[in-house]
C-alpha cells in the first residue's frame, strides 16, 4: 500500500481521468461532487499528491477512495490494474507559489457568487455599463488594495476565477466603490499571482458549449453574453487569449477581438485565430465596427 502510494503520488489527475472522471472534478474551487452531486458541496485538494478531495456531503477521502467508489471496484483491484502502469500517468508538481496560493484561498473563502447579493456592488457596477452578470462571478466585500505593500485602501471587488481545464490558477480583481464605479486607485483591475502554470486558462462565464466565444476582457465577454446571446469567456489580458486553450468538447471558436488603435488586441486575436486553425477547431474573428471593444458597442446600441 505504501509502495503503491509513494508511485502514484502527484498522478491522481491522471489516474482519475483515465477512468472518466471528469475534468471539472480537479478544481479546487468548489464544486458539484462527482459521488453525490450537489452545487458546491466538493472540492478537489491533492494536497499531499494521493489525489485526496473532501465533500462536505459524503465525507473525505483520497484518489484511490474516489476512484473505488466511482467506479464500484475494490480498491485491491484498482490497485492490480493501476500499478502496473503507473509510469503512463504523468506527475504533476505542487503549487510552486504558496503566497499567491493562500491569497487565492482566502479571497475565495471570504466572497460569494454575485447571485447571493439581493442588490450587490457588481450587479449594479455591470448594470451601470449595460451589462448582465455571469453567475459564475463572485463578489468580495471589502477588499484591501495593495500598491507595492501598502494597503492603499479597502474596495468591494468583483471577483473572476482564472481556471485552466484542472485547476484555479489565479483571480481577477476589479475593485470598486460602494456605489458600483470602478474604484479610485491606480490600477482597479488586477491578476493575482497565480498558484499554478497559467497557460492556456481563461475566465469561465458559461458552461462549455460545443461553439464557444473567446474574448481579452471580461465586459467584453458580457457584452457578446448580452449583446448576441451567445455563451463567451475572458481570457483576462491580450497575452492569456493568444495562448487560450478551448475546453473538452468545444470544437468552434469566435474570437470576438479588441479593435485596438495600436493593434494589439487584433494581433492578439488573429494569432489565437491561427494557432487554433492549426489544431483543427472551426475559428471565426469577429472585431468592432469602431476602434474600441465590444463592451463599447453596448454603449452605442
Ligand atoms: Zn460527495
Amino acid at each position: 500500500m505504501q509502495k503503491f502510494k509513494r508511485s502514484t503520488a502527484g498522478r491522481w489527475l491522471g489516474i482519475l481521468g483515465s477512468y472518466g472522471v471528469d475534468e471539472t472534478f480537479f478544481r479546487t474551487a468548489h464544486g458539484p461532487c462527482p459521488l453525490c452531486g450537489g452545487k458546491d458541496r466538493y472540492r478537489w485538494i491533492d494536497k499531499g499528491g494521493n489525489g485526496e478531495y473532501f465533500c462536505s456531503g459524503c465525507g473525505p477521502g483520497d484518489g484511490l477512495e474516489l476512484l473505488s467508489r466511482y467506479t464500484g471496484k475494490k480498491k485491491g483491484e484498482l490497485i492490480r490494474e493501476i500499478s502496473p502502469k503507473v509510469d503512463k500517468y504523468t506527475a504533476i508538481k505542487k503549487n510552486p507559489a504558496p503566497n499567491g496560493d493562500a491569497r487565492i484561498r482566502k479571497i475565495m473563502k471570504e466572497s460569494k457568487p454575485v447571485s447571493s447579493f439581493a442588490g450587490g456592488i457588481v450587479r449594479k457596477y455591470l448594470k451601470s455599463r449595460g451589462l448582465k452578470a455571469s453567475a459564475l462571478l463572485r463578489e468580495h466585500p471589502g477588499l484591501p488594495y495593495y500598491e507595492g505593500n501598502k494597503v492603499l485602501g479597502v474596495y468591494p471587488a468583483m471577483i473572476a476565477l482564472v481556471e485552466t481545464g484542472t485547476a484555479l490558477a489565479s483571480l481577477h480583481v476589479t475593485y470598486l466603490t460602494p456605489d458600483g464605479h470602478k474604484a479610485p486607485v491606480p490600477s482597479p483591475k488586477k491578476l493575482l499571482t497565480p498558484r499554478c502554470d497559467m497557460t492556456g486558462a481563461s475566465i469561465r462565464l458559461t458552461k462549455p458549449y460545443p461553439t464557444l466565444g473567446i474574448a481579452e476582457g471580461i465586459e467584453t465577454a458580457l457584452a457578446v453574453i448580452t449583446l448576441y446571446s451567445k455563451p463567451c469567456w475572458a481570457a483576462a489580458t491580450a497575452g492569456m487569449l493568444e495562448k487560450f486553450v478551448p475546453p473538452e468538447g468545444t470544437t468552434s471558436i469566435i474570437i470576438y477581438g479588441d479593435n485596438d488603435a495600436s493593434f494589439t488586441g487584433q494581433k492578439s486575436a488573429y494569432t489565437l485565430a491561427q494557432t487554433l486553425t492549426q489544431k483543427g477547431f472551426g475559428v471565426t474573428v469577429v472585431m468592432p465596427r469602431l476602434i474600441g471593444d465590444f463592451a463599447d458597442e453596448v454603449k452605442n446600441v
